[in-house]
């Protein structure tokens, strides 16, 4: 029986730990930020795995019909196919963060990965569009205590989510903006994807149609769209210099 207790406790405890792995709000492995204390009535929209051909453009231009700026963590080898894409995003205004060079889930890679996935991208991101934020997200969102050490160690500040639109494969814009919908309290850092870690060119014409009716519908509620930058009231390009070549 106490032999029993005991191997129960170590599998709940096992299980706490593989969901603060990659829970989005958990802060066991290192804080992260997710938001503001809820009922500020600011929203962060991120979007995660592009530059893409053609959403992010769409989704460039609902942005910029709402004047909104949004946050962007990219994958370092598509910005290297695609850096007018990026480049286009910087010019507009948005935040450009960092989202590894080839999107691996962080929680199998060894610190030597890691630290190159991130350095990867970094330099993927300072030859495409100079200065950028110091923001980085993990791939889906999975992280060990290692992973936010080597990031800070990069001068890098990791950013997670409180309201996802879970708009993966091809979800209908209803579906996106309710998942949204569901947890937005204030202060959120909402997660969308302009593009797909798997494939270059993936259709996300959903989550930019969803994009659209959100702001419309959160702007008329009073809530202000900014950046994770703005939320985290910190300025918009870091003042640390770029990761050394
Ligand atoms: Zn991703």
């Amino acid at each position: 029986m106490g032999s029993f207790a005991f191997g129960a406790g170590v599998a709940l405890a096992a299980v706490a730990l593989a969901y603060q792995s990659k829970s989005p709000t958990g802060q066991w492995y290192g804080r992260t930020f997710t938001g503001l204390k809820s009922g500020i009535r600011q929203l962060a929209l991120t979007y995660d795995d592009g530059p893409n051909d053609p959403h992010t453009f769409r989704l460039l231009e609902v942005l910029a019909r709402h004047n909104v700026r949004a946050t962007f963590f990219l994958i370092g080898r598509y910005v290297r196919q695609r850096p007018d894409i990026a480049r286009e995003l910087a010019q507009a205004g948005h935040v450009i963060g960092n989202h590894t060079f080839s999107h691996p889930n962080l929680i199998f890679a060894s610190a030597l990965q890691t630290r190159m996935q991130l350095q990867d991208c970094e330099r993927a991101l300072t030859e495409a569009v100079g200065e950028h934020s110091r923001l980085f997200r993990p791939p889906f969102g999975g992280r060990r205590p290692g992973t936010l050490r080597m990031a800070r160690a990069l001068g890098l500040e990791p950013v997670m989510w409180r309201a996802a639109g879970k708009d993966w494969k091809g979800k209908p814009a209803e579906y996106v903006e309710r998942k949204v919908h569901q947890r937005v309290r204030g202060g959120d850092v909402i997660l969308l994807h302009d593009g797909d870690h798997e494939a270059f060119g993936a259709d996300r014409s959903q989550t930019v149609i969803a994009s659209d009716r959100l702001i419309s519908r959160y702007k008329s509620e009073g809530y202000e769209f900014v950046t994770v930058p703005e939320m985290m009231r910190k300025p918009v390009v870091g003042s640390q210099p770029a990761v050394p070549r």
